[in-house]
């Protein structure tokens, strides 16, 4: 458990990240990765842009990919297993911090769930009156809906495509 209030991470305090930028979105997943990974009925993440993630204790924390799309590198400390944060490239330009909203620092503000993705998967209904996305395809979609809401033009950031 982490005192300070602007140094997040996770349980055992192995694996410390930092933030600074604001969140893009937040929302819960039932897929099975995540009930595995969290050993819960599904996450409560908030995503931010990488750049804006720095970990503090890159050796304390071991990355795999289970290679399935949106092919997420995750990070979890190695001393207790918790999530502490995934990268994952939405978009040809773009890389995303996904943090488990627990994990982020104390003295940062959260900002409200915007829906549950990956609903297929769930072990329980929620009745909370957010939207629900079932599948991996309606999910990602939604997901990537909610962050082009939050970064407008920033979401292309760097090399702009081709098509625009
Ligand atoms: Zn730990
Ligand atoms: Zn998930």
């Amino acid at each position: 458990m982490n005192l300070e209030p602007d140094i997040g991470g996770c349980g055992c305090g192995q694996a410390q990240l930092t933030v600074h930028g604001e969140p893009l979105a937040r929302f819960y997943c039932h897929c099975t990765t995540c009930q595995e990974a969290f050993r819960a009925p599904c996450s409560d993440v908030t995503v931010l842009l990488a750049a804006d993630v720095a970990l503090l204790s890159e050796g304390a924390v071991r990355f795999s990919s289970d290679g399935r799309p949106p092919d997420q590198n995750r990070g979890v400390c190695k001393a207790c297993g918790e999530p502490v944060v995934g990268f994952v490239r939405g978009l040809p330009f773009v890389e995303f911090a996904v943090v488990p909203t627990h994990v982020l620092p104390a003295g940062m503000a959260r900002v409200p769930s915007q829906g549950h993705i990956r609903y297929a998967d769930r072990v329980d209904d929620v009745e909370d009156g957010l939207p629900t996305y079932e599948g991996a395809y309606d999910s990602e979609a939604a997901v990537l809906q909610m962050l082009s809401d939050a970064l407008g033009p920033r979401m292309y950031v760097g090399e702009p495509p081709a098509e625009l």
